[in-house]
């Protein structure tokens, strides 16, 4: 094994960066080569299928069969030009993956002869037997039928020789065993919302839709170097291992240059990443050594959910190509920061306009007002259950580390937009306010919103939830999540509370309290309501987690408590009013998170118990006698007592040390599996989980602190895993 090691390190010096030649620099050249995007059905559709794909993209209408038929051909004739062999649906199950199912456009015809066959029907609708997909309990596995469903909103593209066709996943019953599926409900639900509100403000809206732009952070490993990590390979994570000397203290990795080898591999997935219509725009070296991220510019949130999972799957694919692996761990390095994926939100009209960005008029600041104020609402309304769509295991290692947002969940908008939301809570009343009063609240404050905002650059990284000027950015989100998991419930969340907003200020209206007037005395009510979530302070002090305590603001260290909130009344209420995911849905999904909570936490046990038992204990032992024969030697060659003693009380010391931990890691290790085995008797994954949480991780920890004291111990010739020195700095 300490061959490996050392082999490992070697090749990974010796790595000549992989070539890499961009069939054109050009990004617009081959921006989009590779999708089925408007430009291309209308050269491969009839008129008439291209007029019916638009409007399901635009207006959510209806594919009828017989245009499928059609859409189909036209597809299948452009795949085949551009060299697929095969098609597939890709979707997103719930184990946080992405699935294809490759089938061949080959058939036969009734003469046996072969012919390049896709039908309307198998692009509208295919049944996976995807019987090992979690499915929370909904779909029993001897049924085993669960269908996927072409989503025309986000377009079909190649995957080397295969045509992939994004698609939403159901049960027989109907149920969502996806992500899509809900957040496209969410999407809807936020639309409708949105219009309506905006009734007050501009009547032409007809649509609005969610905009997500997001961040996904990284780390690159050489790949003989992990390889060399069962833990690393097996887990995502490293298991054990000591911090080395220098890691991110001096902080000049952030925003450094990209290595060569780094370079080749970014530009590479990058221009694969063109090709197939995303748009990636910036990228750069973060806090820690050999971390990473990549952010495109934002779309429309489907589609940036889908470009989001498909990135991954490329990176994941291209960095094989360079001798790298990603790590999309939250928490890969102990000690080292974490990943995250902060996931950038904010809502468009049809005409383009940002609802989250001032305008030049009082009226649109009014407007500007009214979305963010309902957004802090439903945030602070939902905070709990927003905590739980971003909750994981992985995560649980990253939130609250003191360089990621704590598990409390809270809002920040800046000190002047904060003052601005005072201003407004103290001058509004309840009462008509006089024609004085009103021009003073829009000239001197609504009016001066954009000027404040111009001058608003402080930032606050600590904070989970953050306005940045024209968005607000979701930072809690972990690195490996699917964004559509939060914005299920921040989407349904904003348009539960603009559906409210708009049932107050409509029943004021009909009092005969003025329209403006009565979306200040709603707005005032909204921001009183909310403003314990609102905080501008040090997020990873803890004088906050005290004081949010005392706010009564949630709180989950633990995913296995975050996970609860998906079955709290209200949020039942909230999903299934909005009809986003019913009850049922909701369960399976609680169930399927503690499922896959507990799976992660037992792969990671067998593992660390492996290692310990298999690779570190015989190496220290080994190392043992190499004191013990030297010890041997000196008493051998100094029988004087006390001469002896002074040359070999640091080894026998040492010898002591040794086996004060082996000795610790044998016992963690049987005591760990023994309660393994106990807990493997609880029969419901919940229960299971938060066990597992309680009784099984704190022994991970342990184990790994004697293991990590041992490296430092133990003769480097002979320790048998990739040191984090060498893990994180080998290019
Ligand atoms: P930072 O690292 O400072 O947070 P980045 O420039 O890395 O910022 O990322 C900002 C992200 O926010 C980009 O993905 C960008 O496209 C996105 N973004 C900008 N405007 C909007 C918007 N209106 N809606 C959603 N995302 C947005
Ligand atoms: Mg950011």
């Amino acid at each position: 094994m300490a061959h490996l090691r050392f082999k490992a390190i070697e090749e990974a010096v010796n790595r000549i960066p992989v070539q890499f030649e961009a069939t054109s620099n050009r990004i617009s050249e081959v921006f989009g080569v590779n999708v089925f995007d408007r430009q291309k059905m209308k050269r491969y559709l009839s008129r008439e299928a291209y007029d019916s794909v638009v409007s399901a993209m635009d207006e959510g209408r209806r594919i009828d069969r017989k245009i499928a038929g059609q859409v189909a051909a036209g597809m299948k004739a452009w795949a085949i030009e551009k060299g697929a062999t095969h098609y597939s649906h890709w979707f997103h199950p719930l184990n946080g993956a992405t699935a294809e199912k490759h089938d061949a456009f080959f058939a036969l015809d009734k003469n046996g002869e072969a012919i390049e066959s896709f039908s309307g029907d198998f692009l509208v609708q295919q049944e996976p037997d995807a019987s090992s997909f979690p499915s929370g309990g909904i779909r029993n596995t001897f049924e085993a039928r669960g269908y996927s469903a072409w989503d025309p909103t986000s377009p079909a593209f190649l995957l080397e020789h295969t045509l992939c066709i994004p698609t939403i996943f159901v049960s027989y019953t109907g149920e969502a065993l996806d992500f899509k599926t809900p957040h496209l409900k969410s999407l809807n639900a936020l639309d409708k919302a949105a219009v309506s509100v905006l009734s007050y403000f501009d009547k032409d809206v007809n649509k609005v839709f969610a905009t997500l732009g997001w961040e996904q952070e990284y780390f690159l490993v050489d790949e003989s170097l992990f390889n060399a990590r069962p833990d690393l390979a097996l887990s995502g994570r490293t298991l054990m291992g000591h911090a080395a000397a220098k890691d991110q203290q001096l902080e000049d990795h952030y925003f450094g240059s990209i290595p060569e080898r780094v370079s080749a591999f970014m530009r590479n997935f990058e221009m694969e990443a063109y090709k197939l219509g995303i748009p990636v725009k910036t990228r750069h070296n973060e806090v820690a050594p050999n971390q990473f991220e990549c952010a495109p510019i934002f779309e429309e949130a489907n589609l940036a959910v889908d470009h989001n999972q498909l990135i991954m799957s490329l990176m994941e694919r291209i960095a094989r190509r360079h001798k790298f692996r990603v790590l999309y761990h939250e928490k890969p390095f102990k000690g080292i920061n974490g990943s995250g994926k902060h996931n950038n939100w904010s809502m468009m009209t049809d005409s383009g306009v940002n609802l989250l960005s001032p305008g030049g008029t009082p009226k649109n600041n009014l407007q500007f007002l009214t979305f963010l104020v309902n957004t802090i609402k439903a945030v602070h309304d939902y905070s709990a259950l927003l905590l739980g769509s971003i909750a994981s295991e992985p995560n649980t290692h990253r939130l609250g580390a003191h360089e990621a947002p704590p598990a409390i969940m809270s809002v920040f908008i800046g000190k002047t937009l904060n003052s601005v939301l005072d201003d407004l809570e103290q001058r509004i009343s309840d009462r008509k306010m006089t024609p004085d009063e009103k021009t003073e609240l829009k000239l001197d404050i609504i009016g001066k919103i954009p000027e404040i905002l111009l001058d608003n650059t402080d930032r606050n990284r600590t904070s989970p939830f953050a306005f940045t000027g024209n968005r607000f950015e979701f930072r809690a989100v972990g690195s490996s999540a699917n964004c559509a998991s939060p914005l299920i419930v921040l989407n349904t969340a904003v348009a539960d509370q603009l559906n409210k907003f708009k049932v107050d200020v409509d029943k004021l209206i009909e009092k005969g309290v003025k329209k403006d007037e009565a979306i200040f005395q709603c707005l005032r009510k909204a921001i009183i309501d909310s403003k314990k979530i609102r905080f501008e302070g040090n997020g990873y002090s803890q004088e906050w987690i005290e004081e949010a305590g005392e706010r009564g603001l949630s709180n989950f260290p633990d995913a296995t408590e975050a996970f609860k909130t998906f079955l709290y009344p209200s949020s039942i209420k909230l999903m299934d009013e909005n009809k986003v995911l019913s009850e049922r849905e909701l369960e399976a999904r609680f169930d399927i998170r503690n499922e896959i909570f507990v799976k992660k936490v037992q792969i990671e046990a067998r593992i660390l118990g492996d290692l310990a038992i298999n690779h570190i204990i015989p190496t220290a032992i080994a190392y043992q006698n190499v004191i013990i024969t030297n010890v041997r030697g000196l008493k051998e060659l100094f029988p004087d007592k006390k001469e002896f003693l002074s040359m070999a009380e640091n080894q026998i010391e040492t010898l002591k040390k040794l086996s004060e931990h082996i000795e610790a890691v044998r016992e963690l290790v049987r005591v760990m599996d023994e309660t393994r085995k106990e807990l493997n008797l609880i029969d419901e994954f919940p229960k299971r989980a938060q066990e597992y949480s309680k009784r099984v991780k704190p022994f991970l920890e342990e184990i790994r602190d004697h293991i990590d004291k041992l490296e430092l111990i133990v003769d480097d010739e002979m320790w048998p895993l990739p040191k984090y020195r060498e893990l994180l700095f080998v290019r």
